[in-house]
C-alpha cells in the first residue's frame, strides 16, 4: 500500500501541509480519465457539499481565496476611490485583492488576544470614504461584529469576511458563512479543508451568486457546456479567469467526506498545545475559540521572537510567522499609518507546526524545544 502522508523528516519539521484521507487519488483519476478539466459537474457537486456543510443556500467555488475575495469586493460594487478596512495583522493576499479592485486599504488594529478586529477597531478607523471592511477570522476565530453590523448598514458599508481560516468553524447558531454576510473561504494546500488550490465565496442573493458565477469565468454568459453546443457567446461584463478545475474540486469533494475526522482532530491538536503550554512562561497563546472553531493554527507571542524562531528551526522544528504587519509591507506603503498595537504583535508573534500527521508527542517535542529556547 502507498502510503498516503508520507513524512519528510518528521512530522514537526513543517509549520504547516496537507492531510489525505485516502479518495483524492481515485477522484482526481477520475476527472483526468473524463477529460474536462476545467469547470463542471464535479465543481457544481462540490458547490453543493460545501453550501450543504454550511447549511447556505448557495456557494460559489473559485479558483483561490484571494480570488473569492477580489470577486466579493466587486459584487460589492467596491472600485476605485473605495476605501476598505482591513486588520494590518493578516495574509498579504486580503490586502492585494483591495488593489485588484483599485480601491484603497486602509488599515486597521486588532484585539492582541484574539489578533481579530474587534466593532471598536473598525469604528476607529471609519471615514467618510469607507465603503467596505474586510474582518478577518483569524486562527479560525469568528470574528464578531454584530455590535456594528445595524451602523454599517446604515452607511452603506458592505462587510467582506475573510474566513480562510475559518472553514467549519461557529459563528451564531451556524457555521461561518451562514449568518448573511459575503464570505470567503480558502482551500489552497494548507488550509483546513484543501482542493490542492481553491477558494469559495457565500454568496447573500441569487442575484450575486449570478453575477459571481459569470465573473468567474471571463464575464461570459454561458456556462461552459452551453458554450459547448453553442456557436457564440456573450462577454456581459468585467471578468477573470477564476473557476474551480474539477480536478480541484475532486480533491476537495473527498476533503469534504472526512469532515468529522479533521474537525476533531484539528481542536484536539489546539487543545493539546494548550494544556502544555499552561506550565511554559513567558508565552502567551492567540485564543482561538476552540469550542466553536476549527482551528487553522496555533500562534503564540513570545518575547525576543526572531532568536526564538531560529532556535526553533535549529532544532527542526517549522516555526512560522503568521504574518509580519501588511502597513510594513512596501507594496502598500502609500496606505501606512502607525498601528503601534499591530507593531508589536508583528514583533512576537510565532506559529507552531500545526497539521493532522502530529499528534500529542509531537506536540509536547515542540513544546519543550519552545521551553529550551525561552531560556
Ligand atoms: C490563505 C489565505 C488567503 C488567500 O487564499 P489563497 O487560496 O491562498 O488565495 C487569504 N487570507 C488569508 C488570511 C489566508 O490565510
Amino acid at each position: 500500500m502507498r502510503d498516503l502522508n508520507p513524512v519528510n523528516g518528521l512530522p514537526f519539521s513543517q509549520n504547516a501541509r496537507p492531510f489525505l484521507y485516502g479518495g483524492e487519488l481515485d477522484a482526481v483519476a477520475a476527472v483526468l480519465d473524463s477529460g474536462q478539466y476545467g469547470h463542471g459537474e464535479v465543481t457544481e457537486h462540490f458547490e453543493r457539499a460545501v453550501a450543504d456543510l454550511l447549511g447556505v443556500p448557495d456557494v460559489v467555488a473559485v479558483a483561490s481565496g484571494t480570488a473569492a475575495l477580489h470577486m466579493a469586493l466587486a459584487v460589492a460594487n467596491i472600485g476605485p476611490g473605495d476605501e476598505v478596512i482591513v486588520p494590518s495583522m493578516t495574509f498579504c493576499a486580503t490586502v492585494q485583492a483591495i488593489r485588484a479592485c483599485g480601491a484603497r486599504a486602509r488599515f486597521a488594529e486588532v484585539s492582541p488576544d484574539t489578533l481579530c478586529i474587534t466593532g471598536r477597531d473598525v469604528m476607529d478607523t471609519l471615514t467618510p470614504s469607507t465603503r467596505a471592511v474586510v474582518p478577518v477570522l483569524y486562527g479560525g476565530r469568528a470574528a464578531d461584529l454584530s455590535d456594528i453590523h445595524e451602523t454599517l448598514a446604515d452607511r452603506g458599508i458592505a462587510i467582506v469576511e475573510d474566513a480562510a481560516h475559518a472553514f467549519g468553524s461557529r459563528y451564531g447558531g451556524g457555521r461561518v458563512g451562514a449568518a448573511g454576510l459575503l464570505t470567503c473561504f480558502s482551500f489552497g494546500p494548507i488550509k483546513n479543508v484543501t482542493c490542492g488550490q481553491g477558494g469559495a465565496l457565500v454568496p447573500r442573493t441569487p442575484e450575486e451568486a449570478m453575477r459571481v458565477r459569470r465573473m468567474r469565468l471571463l464575464g461570459m454568459a454561458e456556462s461552459p457546456a452551453e458554450r459547448a453546443r453553442s456557436a457564440s457567446y456573450r462577454v456581459e461584463g468585467f471578468g477573470v479567469r477564476a473557476h474551480l478545475s474539477q480536478i480541484n474540486a475532486a480533491i476537495g469533494l473527498a476533503q469534504l467526506a472526512n469532515f468529522p475526522v479533521l474537525e476533531a482532530k484539528r481542536k484536539q491538536l489546539w487543545r493539546q498545545y494548550e494544556s502544555a503550554l499552561t506550565s511554559v512562561s513567558g508565552v502567551r497563546l492567540v485564543d482561538v475559540d476552540v469550542d466553536r472553531s476549527v482551528p487553522s493554527l496555533c500562534a503564540v507571542r513570545v518575547p525576543d521572537r526572531d532568536r526564538v524562531f531560529h532556535a526553533l528551526q535549529a532544532c527542526g522544528i517549522g516555526a512560522g510567522v503568521h504574518y509580519p504587519p501588511n502597513h510594513l509591507q512596501p507594496a502598500f506603503a502609500r496606505w501606512h499609518r502607525p498601528l503601534p498595537v499591530t507593531e508589536r504583535i508583528g514583533e512576537e508573534i510565532l506559529t507552531l507546526p500545526f497539521h493532522q500527521l502530529m499528534g500529542a508527542d509531537e506536540v509536547r517535542t515542540v513544546v519543550s524545544a519552545l521551553e529550551g529556547a525561552l531560556r
